[in-house]
């Protein structure tokens, strides 16, 4: 019999709730097309509730609610909630690779990044404790003023499938770091995880409604939510098009939003690189949780001197990357998340083919492979910048191929999209890969190395990769907001 997952219902304040629809979603495992278990799937009600909740938590009674509770206490529920993942890191990590196809070390990688984001955003609700009543200096000395930094207060977070827990990871950490009260909204296609986390809101004894969980369709469960009058900022990580209409919902209330994208990021690879470690940051770059990473660098720009013993090497290691289900020891690459995104793959690959892109290697399901949502890790040359391939993203294993001749033209060939996400440079001359940084028009650019990423340091987009920063300080000033008292001294009676 298959695994299957653990029977869960939508998390509203601080209980188990069944959803006022009684309605559930099918959970599919992408390696063997078998149902595992089901969902909850939340409406407006269910949200409505969630809201209310999130409300009470957020302003009860003056010194027990959440918002104005130290940072220390708070930083105490969040180290406890990094202690619990690290417990149940196994567990939690097949559940994550089963329900959206990550090989299973990567899945267990995740739940350290988790346990460790939710550390991180412990020291820095302890650090707000000593950055509260920062002063202004003014230029008239009868004027006293000081800076307070509140929480936004309910957040409406709203979650992709990529990294299930850990994108949710990187909105539901800062925001209850900064005070706020939260509802989390995962995807349909992967949100196992994020159930788990509420049982481990349970276990540690989270406040009630300090985090909802609500699990369900985007247009059912995630638009009732961008659009309610009662949540004061909406943090979304998705498509660019999904975001947009976020965007449209939340500009109805003038509610703030943050906007995490899409992207179709470039990798700028030189002449006077070593090979071997190129090609390694390029596959990384671009295979890495099978391509479905929103920075993917997954447009090859490479230079024209080196270009055939470059892709050459590409095409002898591609072949080699272990394809197989993700709890296979060894696996490098399992299946896309959902049927929906192997058809949407597969065609774009199709398509590219029917243009006149030559596909080097890839481009179909492998055979040994006779279930399951799998697709070869694909390079495609041959290609003109016009080309769909090369300018919508795939969000699966496809690296498109394009030369150049001079820096100029890889950095137009790099800047030539909708997108801003990221970037990477690759050269031996470090002079050079600062120019090229400076240059590119993205929110992130990895010199010498692709896709590493910390929750010390930014990250975000640019263009229509969205705006706004998550992580590090950054992330938590997402859920701020900024007072000015400015006070009048004078020495006269009131
Ligand atoms: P998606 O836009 O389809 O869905 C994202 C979330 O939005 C899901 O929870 C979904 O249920 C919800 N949603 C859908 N329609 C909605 C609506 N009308 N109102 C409110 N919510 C709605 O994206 P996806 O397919 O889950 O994720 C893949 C995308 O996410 C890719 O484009 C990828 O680049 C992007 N992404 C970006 C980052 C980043 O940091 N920039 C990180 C990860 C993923």
């Amino acid at each position: 019999m298959a695994i299957q997952i653990p029977s869960r219902q939508l998390f509203i304040d601080g209980e188990w709730r069944v959803p006022a629809l009684k309605k559930r979603i099918p959970v599919i495992n992408p390696a063997t097309e078998e149902t595992i278990g089901d969902i909850p799937a939340a409406t407006a009600e269910d949200v409505q509730l969630a809201v209310d909740a999130a409300r009470r938590a957020l302003t009860r009674n003056k010194g027990k609610d959440w918002a104005s509770a130290s940072g220390a206490v708070r930083a105490k529920y969040l180290r406890a909630i990094a202690a619990k993942i690290t417990e149940k890191k196994s567990e939690l990590a097949k559940l994550e690779s089963i329900d959206c196809g990550k090989p299973l070390d990567e899945a267990a990688w995740d739940m350290d990044d988790v346990a460790g984001c939710f550390e991180y955003f412990a020291d820095l609700a302890e650090g707000l404790d000593a950055k509260q009543k920062a002063p202004v200096s003014l230029p008239m000395e009868n004027f006293k003023c000081y800076v307070l930094k509140e929480p936004i207060g309910v957040v409406g977070l709203i979650t992709p499938w990529n990294y299930p827990l850990l994108m949710a990871t990187w909105k539901v950490a800062p925001a209850l770091a900064a005070g706020c009260t939260a509802i989390l909204k995962p995807s349909e296609l992967a949100s196992v995880t994020c159930l788990e986390l509420a049982e481990v809101c349970r276990e540690v004894g989270l406040p009630p409604g300090v985090l909802n969980i609500l699990t369900g369709l985007g247009p059912e469960a995630g638009a009732p939510l961008a659009s309610h009058p009662n949540v004061d900022k909406i943090a979304f990580t998705g498509s660019t098009m999904t975001g947009s209409k976020i965007m449209t919902a939340a500009a109805q209330m003038v509610k703030p939003v943050t906007l995490e994208l899409g992207g179709k990021s470039p990798i700028i690879v030189f002449e006077d690189v070593d090979l071997d470690k190129a090609a390694e940051w390029t596959i990384f770059g671009c295979f890495w949780t099978n391509g479905q990473i929103c920075s993917a660098t997954s447009r090859l720009i490479v230079h024209e001197s080196i270009a055939a013993e470059f892709l050459d090497k590409l095409a002898k290691w591609t072949k080699n990357i272990k394809i197989s289900d993700p709890l296979e020891e060894g696996c490098r690459l399992g299946p896309v998340v959902s049927g929906g995104q192997y058809e949407k793959v597969l065609k774009l690959i199709s398509t590219a083919k029917s243009e006149g892109a030559t596909i080097v290697c890839g481009g179909v399901r492998p055979e040994h492979q006779k279930k399951g949502f799998f697709v070869e890790p694909t390079i495609i040359t041959d290609i003109n910048t016009s080309m769909q391939i090369w300018r919508e993203e795939v969000f699966g294993p496809v690296l498109c191929v394009k030369t150049f001749a001079t820096e100029d033209e890889a950095i137009e060939l790099a800047n030539d999209t909708h997108y801003g996400l990221a970037g990477a440079v690759i050269s031996k001359d470090l002079e050079r890969c600062d120019r090229v940084s400076k240059a590119l028009q993205a929110g992130i650019v990895w010199v010498n190395c692709s896709q590493p990423c910390f929750c010390q340091a930014p990250w975000g987009g640019n263009k229509r990769s969205g705006f706004g920063r998550e992580l590090g300080e950054w992330g938590l000033d997402n859920y701020l907001s900024v007072k000015q008292i400015t006070q009048y001294v004078s020495n006269e009676p009131w």
